[in-house]
């Protein structure tokens, strides 16, 4: 599943090759988009600019319309020359939209809608979303109220709830949780403000560090197989200590957890308690 720091690199190339052009031909299968398209054409009008909102992509046309995507499982967008072979088969196309040399391709797309800046604020999913990772001006202390307002939740589940902070998917959240040395099943009530305030500093590095390159990295290693710590590294040796990563799948929708029970010792255990 693409995570915020896909969705991110996806929009930059987007908006790249889309900010400034005019729209010459917009065409979907989705009938949503296309009432819209009638009413109001998209054809001449200017794109704006092409951002994301944690997982959710954003396409910005002049008058106050906005493209409203979000990948969920397999979507993606893809970028050709008006005349280049799609890499994926035509009937996965949702939305095109071409602008002079350029279409932009959204394939396998489930999430799609028109929306005005005034329906984004009062939107039930984009309304909602916390502190965005990779936003320019991150709010730390609104981002801490929302994990410390569900202590009973697991530090691991807190980190993928889209409505706390926006843009960690699964596998980052292993990742994060190494980088910061914590249990990722550690209730929120168990951390303290440095503990979490730590957590959402690793959070933002290592999404900006993801998002830097043209692939999700967390470790600073030149191999192209090493580029993560923990995730998918079940029974392997931690890259840091050589202890056995473990992983687990938990929580509603049975996601993989990964972690090094050596570098990330439940807190009662680092404080020489018996657990
Ligand atoms: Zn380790």
């Amino acid at each position: 599943m693409p995570e915020g720091d896909s969705i991110f690199r996806a929009a930059r190339v987007l908006d790249r090759v889309l900010k400034g052009r005019v729209v010459e031909k917009f065409e979907s299968v989705l009938p949503a988009l296309m009432r819209v398209n009638y009413d109001t054409p998209l054809a001449g009008r200017t794109i704006e600019s092409v951002t994301t909102r944690g997982k959710h992509l954003l396409m910005a046309f002049s008058g106050d319309l906005f493209l409203h995507t979000h990948m969920r499982m397999n979507g993606s967008w893809h970028i050709y020359r008006p005349d280049a072979r799609w890499q994926r088969p035509a009937r996965d196309m949702r939305i095109l939209v071409a602008v002079e040399n350029v279409v932009a391709v959204g394939f396998n797309i489930p999430v799609a809608e028109f929306l005005s800046s005034r329906e984004i604020v009062r939107h039930r999913e984009l309304g909602a979303l916390g502190p965005d990772l990779l936003g320019r001006s991150f709010d730390e202390i609104e981002a801490r109220r929302r994990i410390v307002a569900l202590p009973h939740d697991t530090i691991a589940d807190v980190l993928l709830n889209q409505r706390v902070v926006a843009g960690v998917g699964n596998v980052l959240k292993s990742e994060i949780l190494f980088v910061a040395a914590t249990c990722p099943f550690e209730r929120v009530a168990d951390l303290t403000d440095a503990d979490i305030d730590r957590i959402l500093g690793v959070a933002r590095e290592l999404m900006a560090m993801s998002v830097r390159g043209r692939r999700r990295q967390t470790t600073r290693s030149m191999d192209p197989r090493a580029m993560l710590w923990v995730y998918g590294r079940g029974g392997l040796p931690c890259r840091r200590c050589g202890a056995t990563i473990e992983s687990r799948k938990s929580g509603t929708d049975a996601r993989l957890t990964c972690w090094c029970p050596r570098c990330q010792p439940p807190r009662r255990d680092r404080a020489g308690r018996a657990r």
